[in-house]
């Protein structure tokens, strides 16, 4: 079922993330696609790997380990994309090749003091809570060099751009707002850091992964437009 879905569902995907792209004047090479397949069974897994997308998502740990153990380890890049909790959140080394969510220094802090001797350093994204509603997660945009200037310093941890959610609207100016300010606070934050080499773009969801593109977006999650809606 989930590999017929994914057959009708990815070409259309495609075509409007490459027409979004350019309409910037993009490549759509600029563009990873990560297939968020919280809420699915293995089986969505599977018909994803089948169809050559190694890029999937999860945004709660417990889900993403339980999957992680079902599939071959090298055949996936794991994305977390949900918050962290601080108790369990050092397990996230074991599976992620990208964490999108890193939300706070205390969060920070427990992976930096938890990080095994000798691993590579854990490449993360850091959250931007750019629209500021009270649901979401993530530093504000005040808070944000502050924070960037602390997790640089940490040895075992890679910052390797940012990422935000926009606000769930109708209204496009508000979207396209949220991404193209997520856009120059990393411009900003290139000219503040020398050090700072984040070049990553995590925004756009399956509503409005076309302005996320158009905004400069170089990584869209995407779940409902390719699996359907989530099994309750
Ligand atoms: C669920 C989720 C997505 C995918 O959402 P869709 O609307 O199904 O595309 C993307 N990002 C995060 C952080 C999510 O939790």
């Amino acid at each position: 079922m989930y590999r017929r879905l994914l057959e009708d569902m990815l070409p259309a995907v495609r075509e409007r993330l490459q027409q979004a792209a350019a309409r910037a004047s993009r490549s759509p090479d600029e563009v990873r696609l990560v297939v968020v397949t919280k809420g699915h069974p293995v089986e969505a897994i599977e018909a994803a790997l089948a169809m050559g997308l190694r890029d999937l998502g999860e945004n709660r740990l417990e889900e993403l380990a339980a999957k992680a153990g079902q599939v071959m380890p090298s055949s996936v890049n794991w994305h977390m994309v949900g918050h962290l909790q601080r108790r369990t959140a050092p397990r996230v080394r074991e599976f992620a090749s990208l964490v999108h969510s890193l939300d706070s220094i205390r969060l920070a802090e427990r992976l930096e003091r938890t990080a095994p001797e000798g691993v590579p350093p854990l490449r993360l994204l850091v959250q931007v809570n750019v629209s500021g509603e009270g649901s979401k997660s993530g530093f504000s945009p005040e808070e944000l060099f502050w924070a960037l200037e602390r997790l640089l310093g940490f040895g075992t941890l890679r910052v390797e751009g940012l990422m935000t959610i926009a606000p769930f609207t109708q209204d496009e100016g508000v979207i396209r707002r949220t991404f193209s300010d997520l856009r120059g606070l990393q411009e900003e934050a290139a000219e503040r850091f020398p050090e700072f080499r984040g070049k990553e773009l995590s925004m756009g969801m399956s509503n409005d992964f076309e302005l996320a593109v158009e905004e400069g977006s170089t990584i869209v999650r995407i779940g409902s437009a390719l699996l359907g809606e989530r099994p309750e």
